[in-house]
Parts: structure tokens; C-alpha cells; sequence
């Protein structure tokens, strides 16, 4: 039996690709590359194509053995989702339902969901536990909670489980050195900064230092996207024994400001990393950090790369050997 990796491209994706393949499973990757790169694919099966195309996605479920799904495939941008949400309702929630159709026609009943924190908004407590309130302050979030409902419904309606982990801020590379993260335009923290220190930016721009936190920056909960690789394969494991559908964060659960990320940065690369403080990023709450208890409790996770400065050393190390990425961009 297969399982389909929507968005395996990609880079939380291409991780996940990697630890199934270590544990000998097979795998089938679909794409669209829009995002993702082919060289991301360490092994398994590359279909390139669109969840939304119906054809396309037919001859994906129809040459291969599919138990289950790891649904990455999405937009993910907090600052781009505000500016243009049809691009992220279509995407993200009409992909998505694209896909479900599709589990539902060819009898594939599990499927474990890429989600985020971005889905609490401004929390109620911290650390944020899978009980509390979710009314997103960002379209991408939005977008993720919508989909997260719809498996709900398709749960009810047709018995498809779901897991649906919410990560909070993924970062680093893998071990191997042989994929990490590429996105284009880069916009996410750890990355720009290290991009600094690459001389490919001049600095850090600080979005916004007064917000209601120690420094005055907003604060995140980092966790190695290898460790949060893990937790898709165990989730895996929880349906194929017949787990219930049901929601995890997946996080630390220690929580670091801008500045401090960028005071890392500078401690792994030796590079002084000027920094500008600039306007707040439309959509951003103050605080995002993660009780992972429910994952560690029922899933029997337990990530182990959590230092934020080996966090940020590994993604340092990817970044200077390949410091075009994959360079495969046109
Ligand atoms: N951030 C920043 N400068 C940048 C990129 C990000 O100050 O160039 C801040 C951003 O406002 C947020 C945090 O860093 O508070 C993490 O942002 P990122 O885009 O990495 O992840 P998100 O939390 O949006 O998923």
C-alpha cells in the first residue's frame, strides 16, 4: 500500500517524503511545482500536477495502491493571503475539496492534514491547547480551519478519518544536508535572516516592535521540520490502526521574539545581521506557542531537535552549501 503525498515537493513535504522513505514506505508524490522542487523528491513516485484536475488526479489514484494521504499541498503565506484571499480559497479550501472527492470515489478513507497554528489567531491562553477558541486573524488561516471542517463533515457523511496537526513555526533542514527549505519569494523569519548573513540581503527587517511581548517583537514557537516530519508518520500509523479523526499541535513549547531568533542567527553565523524595525505584517498575532502535550500523550511523539540554535545551525549549514537553493528557479 502507498501513500500519496500531496505537496511532497515542498518543504515541510520533501522532509516527510524523507523519513517515510527511511522507514521503507512507498510513496507517491503529487505536485504541481509551483512551490516545490523536483530534486526535494528524494525517492518514491513524482506525478507533477494539480489537486483540482480532475483527470490529472485519476490516473494518480488509479495506477497506484493508496491507503492514505499526507495533505500538504497548499499556500501558506500570511502576508500574501491578506492581500489576495481568492487565491487562497481556491487553492487551499477548492483543492482540498477536489481531493476529498476524490479519497471518497476511489474508497480512500484516511488522510493525515498539514494545518497550522495560524488557525487560533490571537489565543486565548498560552501556551494554546487544541480546546481553545480558533477564530483566525489571517485569510490563511482562515482558509486551513475551513479545510479542517470539511474533513470533519466528510468524516461524518463517508468515514474518512483525519488528522489534522497544526504546526507552529517550522524551521532547519534535514541531517543529510540534501534538502531544506526554497521558497520564492522567501519571506519566512529564519531563512530572510540567514539570507543576511549570505550577503543576499542587506538586513533583517523587523516587522513591528511594539506589540504586547517581552521585546516589544512578535514571538513564535520553532520546531525542526524534521521533527515535525515525524509526527505525520506517526499519525499515519494512528489511522492505519484505526484511530479516531482528531486535531494535534505540533510545537516546542517555548516561545522566542524576533529579536531573539535574530540574536541566534547571529551567534550560528558569526555575521553581525542588521536589523530594521519596520511596520507590523498585516495579520499577525502577538504570541503563537504551542502545548504539544496531546501529540506527545497520543501519538507518542517526542521531537528531538528542539534548541533553537541547532535548529537554526541546521538550517544555516543547508543555506550555505546551497545558498541558490535548489537552483532550479527560471
Ligand atoms: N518576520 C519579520 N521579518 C521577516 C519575516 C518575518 O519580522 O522578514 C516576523 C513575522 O512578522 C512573524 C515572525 O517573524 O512575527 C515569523 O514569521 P514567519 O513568516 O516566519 O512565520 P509565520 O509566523 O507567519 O508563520
Amino acid at each position: 500500500m502507498a501513500i500519496l503525498v500531496t505537496g511532497g515537493a515542498g518543504y515541510i513535504g520533501s522532509h516527510t517524503v524523507a523519513e517515510l522513505l527511511a522507514k521503507g514506505e512507498e510513496v507517491v508524490v503529487v505536485d504541481n511545482l509551483y512551490q516545490g522542487h523536483k530534486d526535494a523528491v528524494l525517492g518514491g513516485k513524482l506525478y507533477v500536477g494539480d489537486l483540482r484536475d480532475g483527470a490529472f488526479m485519476d490516473t494518480v489514484f488509479g495506477e497506484n495502491n493508496i491507503d492514505a494521504i499526507i495533505h500538504f499541498a497548499a499556500n501558506s503565506l500570511v502576508g500574501e493571503s491578506m492581500k489576495d484571499p481568492a487565491k487562497y480559497y481556491h487553492n487551499n479550501v477548492y483543492g482540498t475539496l477536489c481531493l476529498l472527492e476524490k479519497m471518497k470515489q476511489y474508497g480512500v478513507s484516511k488522510i493525515v492534514f498539514s494545518s497550522t497554528a495560524a488557525t487560533y489567531g490571537e489565543p486565548e491562553n498560552v501556551p494554546i491547547l487544541e480546546s481553545d477558541r480558533t477564530m483566525p486573524t489571517n485569510t490563511y488561516g482562515e482558509t486551513k480551519l475551513a479545510m479542517e471542517k470539511m474533513m470533519r463533515w466528510f468524516d461524518f457523511a463517508h468515514g474518512i478519518k483525519y488528522v489534522s496537526l497544526r504546526y507552529f513555526n517550522a524551521a532547519g533542514a534535514h541531517a543529510s544536508g540534501s534538502i531544506g527549505e526554497d521558497h520564492d519569494p522567501e519571506t519566512h523569519l529564519v531563512p530572510v535572516i540567514l539570507q543576511v548573513a549570505l550577503g543576499q540581503r542587506p538586513h533583517i527587517s523587523v516587522f513591528g516592535d511594539d506589540y504586547p511581548t517581552e521585546d516589544g517583537t512578535c514571538v513564535r514557537d520553532y520546531i525542526h521540520v524534521s521533527d515535525l516530519a515525524d509526527a505525520h508518520v506517526l499519525a499515519v500509523e494512528k489511522l492505519r490502526h484505526g484511530g479516531e479523526s482528531d486535531i494535534f499541535n505540533l510545537g516546542s513549547g517555548k516561545g522566542y521574539s524576533v529579536n531573539q531568533v535574530i540574536e541566534v542567527a547571529r551567534k550560528v553565523t558569526g555575521h553581525p545581521i542588521p536589523a530594521v524595525v519596520e511596520p507590523r505584517r498585516s495579520g499577525d498575532p502577538a504570541v503563537l506557542v504551542a502545548s504539544s502535550e496531546r501529540a506527545r500523550a497520543e501519538l507518542g511523539w517526542k521531537p528531538s531537535r528542539d534548541s533553537l540554535e541547532d535548529i537554526v545551525a541546521s538550517a544555516w549549514a543547508w543555506h550555505k552549501s546551497r545558498p541558490n537553493g535548489y537552483g532550479d528557479r527560471a
